[in-house]
């Protein structure tokens, strides 16, 4: 997948994740919990957001150590 990068202070935050979260964000406004509503939102605004899902679980949880 290719994925353009947000650089925010030290560390990158790839725009699938801002997007990913952004649009879960708003899809609650309309929808609270995660029922059949939600899922259908979700594939109408972000129709691959079951990958995008999928790569953020299968992420590492733990931060970089960076060295200054
Ligand atoms: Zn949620």
């Amino acid at each position: 997948m290719q994925v353009d990068q947000v650089v925010l202070g030290r560390g990158v935050i790839a725009a699938v994740v801002v997007r990913s979260n952004v649009v879960h964000e708003l899809v609650h406004f309309h929808e609270r919990g995660y029922g059949p509503r939600f899922v259908e939102l979700m594939d109408h605004y972000l129709p691959d957001w079951r990958s995008r899902r999928d790569e953020l679980n299968d992420a590492p949880r733990a931060a970089e150590e960076w060295s200054d």
